[in-house]
């Protein structure tokens, strides 16, 4: 295998690295996750090292070390300045970047993560309206990685028993939705949670950008981050609940 490689990637975030380098956690179309380091980076930012900010798409030169891809080159492909002008889209932008950093492995390639991620972050470039706790375009991006990753919530019977009873509580041990016969350790939800989470599963993200912000939103975005935490293991740092 050539040890130069070329990708497509969305920057997810970054980290210093010792005194002078820098760590790009990145989500390339080619082979999925991968870190890369930028050397030098306070010497690079004149050059190229600006374009790895956070959410950005770029096109790197990859060299591949024995254990690090060291960036060589970047070129922007896209920006989104607007993104980068509001609180809300921004938080969005975070909350989805992270949950893609911390949902898949390295160096699994998953093209249709790649472009989720851009439709994404093309849409928090776009704006929407609300905090972005409220927004269903925010909550429709965690569904959709979840989905991706292979833990989209059961909502169309109950996750336990697979009967078709009324929803009673959402269990993110159990997986999803869960009946009154069910309920367990699951925690109570509204109807009007359960619709965002369909909305949120059926509806592309260009559809939900527009969609109003509402409570039940939020209330499902915790619903969804209980299960993201059951499988992963953290909460999304991102994320700030007021309640
Ligand atoms: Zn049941």
């Amino acid at each position: 295998m050539s040890r130069h490689l070329d990708v497509r990637a969305v920057v997810l975030g970054s980290r210093p690295l010792g005194e002078a380098d820098r760590i790009v956690v990145l989500f390339t179309r080619e082979i999925g996750r991968l870190d890369g380091v930028v050397k030098g980076v306070r010497k690079t930012k004149s050059r190229w090292g600006g374009r790895l900010e956070p959410f950005n798409v770029v096109d790197l030169s990859l060299f591949r070390g024995r254990s690090l891809a060291t960036v060589t080159g970047a070129d922007l492909v896209a920006g989104f300045p607007q993104l980068r002008t509001r609180r809300a889209s921004l938080t969005a932008a975070a909350v989805t970047c992270e949950a893609a950093a911390r949902l898949f492995g390295d160096e699994e390639q998953h093209e249709r993560v790649f472009n989720l991620l851009c439709r994404a972050l093309k849409a928090f470039d776009d704006g929407f309206a609300g905090p972005a706790l409220e927004a269903p375009v925010t909550l429709g991006a965690v569904v959709k990685l979840l989905h991706e990753a292979g833990f989209l919530p059961v909502l169309d019977q109950c996750a336990c028993c697979g009967h078709g009873h009324q929803a009673a509580a959402f269990s993110a041990a159990g997986g999803g939705l869960v009946c009154g016969e069910c309920v367990g350790e699951g925690v109570p939800i509204s109807g009007a949670a359960v619709e965002a989470l369909c909305d949120a599963v059926a509806e592309p993200l260009d559809r939900l950008r527009t969609l109003p912000p509402t409570p039940a939103v939020a209330e499902g975005l915790r619903h969804v981050h209980a299960l993201f935490m059951h499988h992963t293991g953290g909460r999304l740092r991102s994320l700030r609940f007021t309640c």
